[in-house]
């Protein structure tokens, strides 16, 4: 099924992002968390893409037994940074022989060695470039990435949506956004890219923040803002790892119940490969999406 029909029959799409295991672990720990994955009844689980060549086999194969297997719609993430046109063009070929339908199309991050080559004319230069190679084919649905807080490279939001923009006319289906800690933010985008004529489904990017660390590194990563009252909770309970977990869940879980109440389209959850987390979060929401649920079925 094309993930994009399914924003027309109900909303809000719920889904997960998983991530392969690192080459050195078996492709078989990553069973046991769809399976858990699977119970919470996701309309779709994504799986991440290695922008620079380590893991790439593996998302294929993830994808293939989620869609196959387990019988859950599979989102692949595809960068096209550091492939080939040719390259690429080979990989679609294999994502549609194992039957996967829907492809998240990204440039990907640009490789700190001083040596890569950017842009390469072997190479799709940005997003909307790879969009507009998928749309050549009926075969696939496509998503798109967006940023509510503009992306790290581009210091101007306009402008950034201006982008975005470019790849919803290549032909994006639908657009899941950057993880965000303050909902303004994001409805504050939502409004500038109505103003653009925007008009595509856009889940909501939610993380739970478990450890320091793993903070640390999305702010390095992708810039994202902490409100004061995040920072106040993280700063509190940062030296007590249960209890700096149980925080991250109910930030998470009341930003999600926030985002629920003003209409979202989807919520789309990074889990970090934590099935436990995931449930706890899904459980906690339970009651207001079977509301939901129960207002859409009054409303047709
Ligand atoms: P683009 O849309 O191409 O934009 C990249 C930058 O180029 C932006 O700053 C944009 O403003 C600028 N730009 C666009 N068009 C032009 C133009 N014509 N001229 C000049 N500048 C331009 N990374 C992975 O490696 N693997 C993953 O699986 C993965 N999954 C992700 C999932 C989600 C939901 C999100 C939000 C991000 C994900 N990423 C992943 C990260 C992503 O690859 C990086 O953020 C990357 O730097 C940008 O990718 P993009 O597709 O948004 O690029």
């Amino acid at each position: 099924m094309f993930i994009k029909d399914m924003f027309l029959k109900r909303k809000p799409v719920i889904s997960f992002e998983i991530f392969p295991p690192k080459k050195d672990y078996p492709i078989e720990t990553i069973y046991d968390t769809v399976e858990a994955l699977k119970d919470l009844r996701p309309d779709f689980i994504s799986v991440t893409y290695g922008a620079g060549g380590s893991n790439r086999d593996r998302t294929l194969e993830i994808a293939s037994i989620i869609k196959n297997k387990y019988g859950i719609e599979a989102l692949a993430h595809l960068t096209c940074i550091a492939s080939t046109k040719n390259e690429i063009e080979n990989i679609l070929m294999n994502f549609k022989k194992h039957n996967i339908s829907n492809i998240l199309a990204l440039r990907g991050d640009i490789p700190n060695d001083p040596n890569f080559e950017f842009p390469n004319p072997l190479h799709y230069e940005y997003a909307k470039d790879l969009i507009n190679h998928i749309r050549e084919f009926k075969d696939f649905s496509v998503a798109a990435a967006a940023y509510p807080e503009g992306h790290i490279e581009c210091s101007n939001l306009e402008l950034d949506i201006q982008r975005l923009k470019d790849k919803v006319n290549a032909g994006a289906d639908f657009l899941i956004t950057q993880l965000f800690f303050d909902n303004e933010l994001f409805y504050n985008f939502k409004e500038k890219v109505v103003a653009k004529n925007i008009t595509i489904p856009i889940s909501a990017g939610i993380m739970p923040v478990l450890n320091k660390n793993q903070i640390e590194r999305i702010i390095s990563l992708c810039g994202t803002k902490l409100p004061k009252k995040f920072v106040r909770i993280m700063e509190k309970y940062e030296h007590n790892p249960e209890a700096l977990k149980e925080a991250g869940i109910a930030y998470a879980t009341e930003q999600i119940i926030d985002l629920l109440s003003w209409g979202v389209d989807g919520i789309h959850l990074y889990t970090m490969n934590r099935p436990q987390t995931t449930r706890r979060i899904i459980d906690n929401i339970s009651t207001i999406r079977d509301i939901l649920k129960q207002e859409e079925k009054l409303s047709i």
